[in-house]
C-alpha cells in the first residue's frame, strides 16, 4: 500500500490512526484477572471486585488489594494458571496483520499483569514497547502489584495503568485515537477516544455516558468497521 496516511471520515485533516487496545476480557476471552482470583478463591475477593465494578474503590486499589490476598509462595501456580487459562479472542492476529497493512499503529494498553501479559502475547511479535500493564512483585509474604504506568497530572482516577496518560501522547490534532475495550479500565480512555470499540460493560457504559460506539464480538467485526471508514 503506497499511502501512509488516512483520511478520517469525521474532517478533512489526514490523521494517522492509532489502536489502544484492552488485554483482558478484549484480547483475551476472559478477564485474566479475574479468572485467577476466582480460581484460587481466597476469602474476601468478591466484595473487592464488586467495589471497583461499582467504582467505589479505584482499579488500582481493588487489584492491589485482590492479589495480596494471595501468599507470594503460590507464585508458580498463579503464573502458570495466568498463562495457560487464557484463550485468545478470535481474529486477533488478522487484526494485527491489518494495522501492518494499512500503517495503523497497535498499542497494547492493559491494566492485566506483565508474567501473563507478556508469555500470553508472545506468539504475536508486538514489539515490547507497544505493550503496557503493570508488574508484580513475589519478594514479600504476599503478592504485590506494581504500577510503572500511573496517572499523569491531568487524570485523578488512580487507574493503575493509565490508558489516558498514554493516550495523551498522542495528540488529537496528529492522531485519530482508537480505543478498543470491555470494562472499567476502559471507560476513561473511551471519553478521550475518536472511536470506541466495546464489548460488555464497556458498552453499556458508553450508552450511559451517549458516547459513540461500536459494538463488536470478535476482531474480525472490528477489520470491517475499519476498512469501512
Ligand atoms: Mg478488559
Ligand atoms: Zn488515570
Amino acid at each position: 500500500m503506497g499511502s501512509k496516511r488516512i483520511m478520517t471520515s469525521s474532517s478533512n485533516t489526514t490523521k494517522k490512526r492509532i489502536i489502544f487496545c484492552d488485554f483482558d476480557g478484549t484480547i483475551t476471552v476472559n478477564d485474566n484477572i479475574v479468572a485467577i482470583i476466582r480460581h484460587f478463591n481466597p476469602p474476601g475477593w468478591e466484595a473487592i471486585a464488586n467495589k471497583v465494578i461499582g467504582q467505589e474503590i479505584s482499579i488500582r486499589d481493588g487489584v492491589g488489594q485482590m492479589f495480596r490476598l494471595l501468599p507470594s509462595l503460590m507464585q508458580k501456580e498463579v503464573v502458570e494458571f495466568g498463562i495457560t487459562n487464557a484463550k485468545i479472542r478470535e481474529g486477533f492476529a488478522d487484526l494485527l496483520a491489518y494495522c501492518k497493512e494499512a500503517d495503523i499503529e497497535f498499542y497494547v494498553t492493559s491494566g492485566g499483569i506483565e508474567f501473563f501479559v507478556y508469555p500470553i502475547l508472545e506468539p504475536f511479535g508486538i514489539p515490547q514497547d507497544h505493550i503496557y500493564c503493570n508488574g508484580s512483585d513475589f519478594s514479600g509474604e504476599q503478592i504485590e502489584i506494581t504500577w510503572p504506568h500511573p496517572c499523569d497530572g491531568h487524570c485523578t482516577n488512580d487507574c493503575g495503568m493509565c490508558k489516558t496518560t498514554i493516550m495523551r501522547r498522542f495528540p488529537a490534532n496528529e492522531y485519530e485515537r482508537i480505543l478498543i475495550g470491555d470494562s472499567v479500565t476502559d471507560f476513561e480512555g473511551a471519553k478521550l477516544a475518536d472511536t470506541v470499540f466495546s464489548r460488555s460493560i464497556l458498552t453499556e457504559k458508553c450508552r450511559e455516558l451517549g458516547l459513540p460506539h461500536f459494538e463488536f464480538q470478535d476482531f474480525h467485526d472490528i477489520i470491517k468497521q475499519l476498512k469501512l471508514a
